[in-house]
């Protein structure tokens, strides 16, 4: 399984010089088996630069694209009018998310917000609700919930072997949303989850719909997750609070690093 974070940050593009390292483009990550279909998680601005390389690549033995969404707000669908594959002629673009997916990204991908309407792309689009497991080659991609306003998947990514856990934008609970995501991450060899706030943040952004590293640890370790991918920084966060973040977090829990733009992982 190949894994590329192609977009690491929550809420907001905000770029400044001392963020270059991290990046600043919002949430993307994409995985791929053998070289087969594409499957992308979350369209925030990280998906532009994906989408440039997928259109130079010409999507070699790739049938079709594949987007799971989280949720609906901005740092997760605003790449979406530009990525490129979108306005390409024969491209099949599957975009799985939450009730209401196409009702949603029809009524923000329009004019005056955006100068083509989603209906009038040049790729062959199909929505589908995602309820239950999804079967993609060799992949099984499972979606389940997440503490956040307005709801968010989390998804597991399984494949014979390798089992990947994409959850964003999640807070812990204290109960059953907590113990949901334990299940889902039991045993998994990658767990990508959510690392907005900072410890000092967690009080008084209750109800924000994030977690820290802690929170991401503790998951990690009760879940025996293999190895843990600290995502979705806060836009204010810059280098060199991530780095502290990254080595606070690896002296407690070594198998942990915080996402980049551009890392890519193989399991
Ligand atoms: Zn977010």
């Amino acid at each position: 399984m190949d894994i590329t974070f192609w977009g690491v940050r929550g809420s907001t593009p905000c770029f400044s010089r001392d963020k270059v390292h991290f990046g600043t483009n919002t949430s993307c990550l994409g995985i791929w088996e053998d070289g087969g279909d594409r499957l992308i998680f979350d369209a925030g601005t990280g998906i532009v630069a994906l989408g440039d390389q997928l259109e130079q690549a010409r999507f070699p033995n790739c049938d079709a694209i594949h987007l799971f969404l989280s949720h609906f707000h901005w740092d997760h669908i605003q790449g979406l009018p530009f990525f490129k594959p979108v306005y390409r002629k024969g491209t099949r673009l599957v975009i799985y998310g939450r009730p209401g997916v196409e009702a949603v990204l029809s009524d923000q991908l329009v004019p005056p917000f955006c100068p083509i309407p989603l209906e009038a792309v040049a790729a062959e689009l199909e929505f589908v609700v995602m309820d239950g497991p999804v079967e993609i080659g060799p992949l099984v991609v499972s979606p389940f919930d997440l503490n956040h306003p307005q709801g968010s998947n989390g998804y597991v990514v399984a494949s014979e072997h390798r089992r990947v856990v994409y959850a964003t934008d999640t807070e812990p609970d204290g109960g059953a949303m907590d113990r949901l995501l334990r299940d889902r991450a039991r045993g998994a060899h990658l767990l990508a989850m959510d690392s907005n706030n900072s410890l000092e943040e967690r009080e008084r952004r209750k109800g924000w719909g994030h977690s820290t590293w802690r929170d991401c640890i503790a998951v990690a370790r009760d879940a025996g997750v293999s190895r843990l991918v600290l995502n979705h920084h806060d836009a204010f966060q810059n280098d060199d609070t991530i780095r502290a973040k990254e080595s606070m977090a690896r002296a407690e829990f070594p198998e942990a690093l915080c996402a980049y733009e551009g890392l890519n992982l193989t399991l």
